[in-house]
C-alpha cells in the first residue's frame, strides 16, 4: 500500500504548497485530505509542507484506524475524517486558517450566498460552528458535520475555515472563492449589509454548475 497512492500524495503536497503561497497556510496550521478506496490519506501532524515528502502522509481507514505512513496524522484528521464519512461527494477536504474567512469565523456569523460563484461552487450559505476548543477534535468533528450540512464550505468558530470538493483541485478552488466571499463580505460591510442571491437562484446555480458548466446547455441557457 505504501506506493500505491504515490501520484495522490505528490498532489496533496503540492496543494499544500500552494495553499501556503496564497497565504492560507501559515506555519503549520492548515491540513489536507483526499478519498482514497480503503478511506482516506492525511497531511501529518507538525511537518513544514516545503519539508513534506509522500511518505509523510498518513492513510486512515473511515473508522480512525491508521492504514499507512510512519507518522501521526493531523490533530484535525477527526475532522477530514466525519466529513468524509458523512458526505459521499466529497472527494477532499482543505481545512485552513485564512484571514478573511477566520475573521467572519471569529464574528461567528455565516456568510450569505451573495455572489453566483459562491451559490456554484459552494451551493448555498457557508454556517459557522459555535465555538469548540481546537484540542476537543471529536467534538468539533461532530459540530463541523453538522453545521456543513449539504454545501462545500464551513467556518469554524474563533478558528478558520473547512472547505470542500470532488477532488482537491476543486476543494483549492472552493477554498479560493471562500476566501474572497469572505474578504468581499468585510469590504462591503463599511457601506452596509449585502443583498443576498434568492434561494431559487442559488439553487439554478449550483445546478448549472454540476451539470451545465462548460457544455453547450450552458451556453443555451444563456441565450
Ligand atoms: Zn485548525
Amino acid at each position: 500500500m505504501g506506493t500505491s497512492h504515490e501520484a495522490l500524495k505528490h498532489s496533496i503536497i503540492e496543494t499544500c504548497l500552494r495553499l501556503e503561497a496564497a497565504g492560507y497556510f501559515v506555519s503549520t496550521w492548515g491540513n489536507v485530505s483526499a478519498r482514497v478506496p480503503e478511506g482516506f490519506i492525511v497531511t501529518p501532524s507538525r511537518i513544514q509542507y516545503d519539508l513534506m515528502t509522500p511518505d509523510d502522509l498518513v492513510t486512515v481507514s473511515p473508522e480512525g484506524a491508521v492504514l499507512d505512513g510512519r507518522r501521526l496524522p493531523s490533530s484535525e484528521a477527526e475532522v477530514h475524517r466525519l466529513v468524509l464519512n458523512a458526505r459521499d461527494d466529497v472527494g477532499a477536504v482543505i481545512h485552513s486558517h485564512s484571514s478573511c474567512a477566520t475573521a467572519v469565523a471569529c464574528l461567528q456569523r455565516p456568510i450569505p450566498p451573495f455572489v453566483e460563484d459562491l451559490a456554484q461552487i459552494v451551493g448555498g450559505a457557508i454556517n459557522c460552528t459555535r465555538y469548540v476548543p481546537g484540542s476537543h477534535h471529536s467534538e468539533l468533528a461532530e459540530e463541523v458535520v453538522a453545521r456543513l450540512g449539504e454545501v462545500n464550505a464551513v467556518l469554524l468558530a474563533n478558528h478558520g475555515v473547512l472547505c470542500c470538493g470532488r477532488d482537491l483541485a476543486e476543494a483549492f478552488v472552493t477554498s479560493q472563492i471562500v476566501e474572497r466571499a469572505a474578504f468581499m463580505m468585510l469590504s462591503a460591510a463599511s457601506i452596509g449589509p449585502v443583498t443576498v442571491i434568492p434561494p431559487q437562484e442559488v439553487e439554478a446555480e449550483r445546478h448549472r454548475f454540476l451539470y451545465k458548466y462548460g457544455t453547450k446547455d450552458d451556453f443555451d441557457e444563456a441565450e
